[in-house]
């Protein structure tokens, strides 16, 4: 059972937040730690497994050696992520109006360093690390709250387990312009895609302006 003991939501609005590849970068930095082990990312589907290559014969490794790879990057993750753009500014000034969580598909084991980080980069904002579907922990983060709720993923089937289990949440698509996010399947119609959270930021504002009181 995934411990929410520690979420402490005040009612305002409420924004749930992915973290890899929404908060902090992933897929660019993964392909530098990839190449710094000798081996590369070839964005030819939408998949790790069959396109983690060695770099001298491109021969692909085992989805062990790929599993291997995404937790040594977890566990080292404080040498190699960085935040996204507009982050720390759209942030902190969302946050002075609404409770942030972060939500993110990480194995359990590495909150702390994943913590670690968050905090030293002043994002004080209280983290579950889940790799069961996003929906119902999402649901039961927002708990018996009515006020309005926002969610933010890079994937579709995130968004979409979301949309099932908080029908009136809205959805905000948020990737880099990746190739590998260039072959994802496409997010929920429900969804709204937007570019950066420079181009979030007023989208939730008026998702929250308008909600309250209603
Ligand atoms: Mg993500």
């Amino acid at each position: 059972m995934t411990d929410l003991s520690h979420i402490r939501l005040t009612g305002r609005p409420l924004i749930i937040s992915d973290v890899d590849d929404v908060i902090l970068e992933f897929i660019e930095p993964y392909q530098r730690f990839l190449n710094a082990r000798g081996l590369k990312f070839l964005p030819r589907s939408f998949r790790l497994t069959g396109n983690v290559v060695r770099v001298e014969d491109e021969t692909p490794v085992s989805e062990d050696v790929v599993q291997k790879s995404l937790h040594d990057f977890f566990d080292e993750q404080h040498a190699w992520q960085t935040p996204f753009e507009h982050v720390m500014t759209a942030l902190p000034a969302l946050a002075e109006e609404a409770d942030v969580v972060f939500l993110t598909a990480m194995p359990p084991k590495f909150t702390d360093k994943r913590r670690l980080l968050l905090d030293e980069l002043g994002l004080h904002f209280p983290m579950v690390a889940v790799e069961t579907a996003k929906g119902p922990i999402a649901s039961m983060i927002r708990d018996r709250h009515t006020a309005p709720v926002v969610f933010v993923d890079d994937m579709a089937h995130n968004l979409a387990s979301v949309a099932e289990h908080l029908p009136d949440c809205l959805l905000l698509s948020l990737a880099p312009p990746s190739a590998v996010h260039a072959m994802a399947p496409k997010p929920p119609q429900s969804a709204r895609i937007v570019r950066d959270w420079a181009d979030a930021a007023p989208i939730i504002r008026t998702h929250f302006g308008s909600r309250i009181g209603a």
